[in-house]
């Protein structure tokens, strides 16, 4: 197993790389390779193709990794496979992958001589497997047009534990009814180490920013603990929420998909169970 670095920035990773079984990493560095910039990273991938000769290549199912892909597979001409959860690999390839957001698993076979596929979110543990790594320079010849797509801005995140990587995710639907309303999922939130995260509902009301929307259309997460009050559990928050170890719901309605769903449900009204949560915590934690 190889794998490609591309841009000076990403040489850090070759230990990390070779602690999880990457025999050699071939690093790629050019001006246009500086920043990200779809183009450019599917041109270099391409280039690394039709050099190395690999029988397969993959990335993550990001949106980053889907489109570096998508551009490499249009400019090597083979096809490419996005969001893959299973592969059986024999003369063809049998692949399951997401679509549309979780809802619908695809079959497909896969024939081309390189295939080219993104993993999907969360599909698999990163195993370790400690090889002697080694580092060798790739040239790529790039062209300046490709710069097309550029990074023009960036914006510094709030420091802290972010939504996709949080331990813990309180999060608020509909029923928790206004901005001012989230005070005390952000309390248990802070009491416990977590975040808030919310659904749609919320940041279509102008309640909360949608930096805080979980779901197919925000972020996925994958907490160990996601107390989901007020939350009916649409398909299109499920499926970002389905990688959480564990699932709270506290609901209303026992019929809620999202309790039906969850490992635990509170049925009752969240503007008490949330706040009894808290105070049993410090309570007991004196
Ligand atoms: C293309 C597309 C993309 C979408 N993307 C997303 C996405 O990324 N994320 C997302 O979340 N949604 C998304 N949606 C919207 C999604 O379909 C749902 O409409 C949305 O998730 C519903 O939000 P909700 O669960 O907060 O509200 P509701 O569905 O209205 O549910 C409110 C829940 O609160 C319960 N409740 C009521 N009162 C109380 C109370 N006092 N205490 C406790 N529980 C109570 C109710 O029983 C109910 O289960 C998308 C929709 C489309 C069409």
């Amino acid at each position: 197993m190889h794998a490609l670095t591309l841009g000076v920035a990403a040489d850090g990773l070759a230990g990390e790389l070779a602690a999880h079984g990457v025999a050699v990493v071939h690093q790629v560095h050019h001006d246009l390779l500086a920043d990200y910039g779809p183009e450019a990273w599917g041109e270099s991938v391409a280039q690394a193709v039709r050099v190395l000769l690999p029988g397969s290549v993959l990335a993550c199912g990001t949106d980053r990794g889907n489109e570096v892909m998508a551009q490499a597979a249009a400019r090597l001409d083979v096809p490419f496979v996005a969001n893959v959860m299973s592969v059986t690999a024999a003369d063809v390839w049998d692949v399951t992958r997401v679509r549309w957001g979780g809802s619908l698993l695809e079959t497909c076979t896969l024939t081309a001589d390189v295939k080219l596929l993104t993993v999907s979110h969360h599909a698999f543990e990163a195993a370790e497997s400690p090889v002697a790594g080694t580092t060798a320079t790739l040239s790529v010849d790039l062209d300046p047009a490709l710069a097309r797509t550029i990074v023009a801005e960036r914006v510094e995140r709030a420091a802290g534990v972010t939504l996709a990587t949080a331990p813990l995710v309180v999060g608020g639907g509909r029923a928790v009814g206004s901005a001012e309303a989230f005070a005390p999922l952000e309390e248990l939130a802070a009491l416990l180490g977590g975040v808030v995260g919310c659904s749609r509902a919320v940041t279509n009301n102008g309640w909360r920013n949608h930096t805080d929307q979980v779901g197919q259309t925000g972020t996925r997460i994958a907490p160990d603990l996601y107390m989901a009050c007020g939350i009916s559990g649409a398909i299109q928050h499920w499926v970002g929420a389905m990688a959480s170890k564990k699932i709270l719901a506290i609901n209303t309605d026992p019929e809620a998909n999202m309790v039906a769903k969850a490992d635990y449900a509170v049925i009752g009204d969240l503007h008490k169970v949330v706040p009894a949560i808290t105070a049993e915590i410090r309570r007991r934690r004196g």
